[in-house]
């Protein structure tokens, strides 16, 4: 027994620690973890949360999200601030406590550094970091100096450049782009390259023959960009990495074709590791109900894929969950032509996913025995952290850890209706309609109450930036 009094302390839970699963609870001060134990050994409180028996797991982490898309409203900078905010009262909902953004603008990151840092300080209900995406030269050049405020991880859009969504105003990068990003990178500790893989050549040669055809379904959107234009370029990635001895980070793969090509070069030591999507471990392009709400990017796959990348979070293979949540309104979404419109030119991209990631996956996985609640954590949280230089300030329940923590009640489930999340636009996802078993009762952050029984109980604002160092993130 510590003498001096804990903040908050949650008791009667079943902890998830690095160690594994505990009866027992948690206790935290200034923010911090303070004790990790059975009751006995945890030091009184303030405050007290009676678990109920449930699961206590670290807070997840969401490694791929891309606020400041409701740029059709706002310019990037407005939108930033704009979606900080509401995507992550979302994200506090749904059991989310870190976030990292993809910065992305054609302009130098640099410049800019003092705004990013403070938009989501002031913005934010979580803790956040940045990957930055490299789609001019000019990124390319400002990759050191990124590293030294903070920023390690780098997005190659290998192929976006005759896609669907020109008004990304994102450039091509070829081969050459690529390999001089890994080179950068190779050196740097937790530097590491991530990769839209899908070759954009096959899938414009192909779009334009189904728009001749006059195909409009999701199906057709899948054709347009079939496994092998994942396949081809997880390869060239995979060989390019293994020559330049770097790092890289294969971003919402989709495919088994994809889990068996990073096998090979995991086996052969080669640092290639991949993140799937809640969306490819529970739909497949036979959703056909979704209409161009089922249209993300790459799309969705058939039942073999989603049995694989099921099988690699199993085995390890695939070793993160991100989202790729991208906020926009139902509106900018259809292009004003409802959810059966023109599939073609709908915007690519699902909405709210840094909210539906806990309820998924435990509703998917834990709760169908597809995977175990520590291997839930870790592909949700703890991989996460360590994957982006955040562990173990994060995603850990030990002793100095932030006190990022969530309760998870597996038996409570709610259907995915308009009033089910608390983002800018609740309308829509590619879970609408779909009831989710396993939901999280308390989102704790900073050892402070931040969601109870769905009840928001702070303001936004004042939340860390997380640099990543040489060492990794300081400590608060
Ligand atoms: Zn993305």
């Amino acid at each position: 027994m510590t003498a001096e009094a804990a903040d908050l302390r949650v008791t009667n839970a079943r902890v998830v620690t690095p160690s594994g699963t505990i009866d027992g609870g948690v206790a935290a001060k200034d923010g911090k973890i303070v004790a990790v134990g059975t009751e006995a050994n945890l030091p009184d409180a303030e405050e007290e949360i009676d678990a109920e028996g449930n699961y206590l797991v670290p807070g997840f982490i969401d490694p791929h999200v891309h606020w400041g898309l409701s740029r059709y409203e706002f310019d990037y900078h407005e939108g930033l601030a704009h979606d900080f905010e509401t995507e992550t009262r979302g994200a506090v909902h749904g059991g989310v406590t870190s976030v990292v953004n993809f910065l992305l603008q054609p302009d130098p990151y640099l410049p800019d550094m003092d705004f990013f840092r403070s938009v989501g300080a002031e913005n934010s209900y979580i803790d956040f970091a940045y990957h930055a995406i490299v789609h001019q030269d000019h990124h390319v050049e400002e990759i050191e100096e990124l590293a030294e405020e903070g920023i390690r991880s780098f997005k190659v859009f290998f192929n976006w450049y005759k896609h669907a969504s020109p008004e990304l105003g994102i450039d091509h990068s070829d081969a050459g782009r690529t390999y001089r990003v890994l080179d950068k990178v190779s050196e740097m500790p937790h530097g590491i390259v991530m990769f839209h893989a899908e070759n954009e050549d096959l899938a414009y040669e192909l779009r334009q023959d189904l728009m001749e055809e006059g195909r409009n379904d999701l199906e057709a959107w899948t054709e347009a960009s079939p496994n092998v234009a994942e396949a081809m370029q997880i390869e060239q990635i995979a060989m390019l990495t293994e020559f330049t001895d770097s790092r890289s980070y294969i971003v919402h793969m989709s495919t088994g074709e994809g889990v068996d090509i990073c096998e090979r070069y995991q086996e052969k030591g080669v640092n290639v590791h991949a993140e799937t999507l809640p969306a490819f471990l529970s739909h497949t392009k036979h959703d056909t109900e979704l209409g161009t709400w089922g249209k993300i990017s790459p799309p969705l796959r058939g039942e073999a894929s989603k049995k694989r990348l099921w099988e690699g979070i199993r085995t390890g293979v695939v070793d993160y969950v991100g989202t790729d949540h991208c906020p926009h309104k139902v509106e900018f979404k259809e292009k004003g032509e409802g959810k059966h419109g023109d599939m073609w030119d709908a915007i690519p991209g699902d909405n709210n996913g840094i909210e539906y990631l806990l309820p998924v996956m435990m509703s998917e996985g834990v709760n169908k025995n597809r995977i175990s609640m520590e291997r839930c954590v870790e592909v949700c949280s703890t991989n996460n952290a360590k994957r982006w230089g955040l562990y173990p300030r994060k995603g850990a329940l030990a002793e100095g850890s932030d006190a990022d923590m969530v309760i998870v009640d597996l038996d409570k489930s709610a259907v995915v209706d308009d009033d089910f999340y608390h983002t800018m636009e609740p309308g829509y996802s590619t879970f609408h309609g779909q009831e989710l078993t396993g939901l999280p009762t308390h989102t704790i952050v900073g050892g402070e109450v931040v969601v109870e029984d769905g009840e928001l109980l702070v303001e936004k604002g004042g939340r860390d930036y997380l640099p990543r160092y040489d060492e990794g993130v300081p400590s608060s």
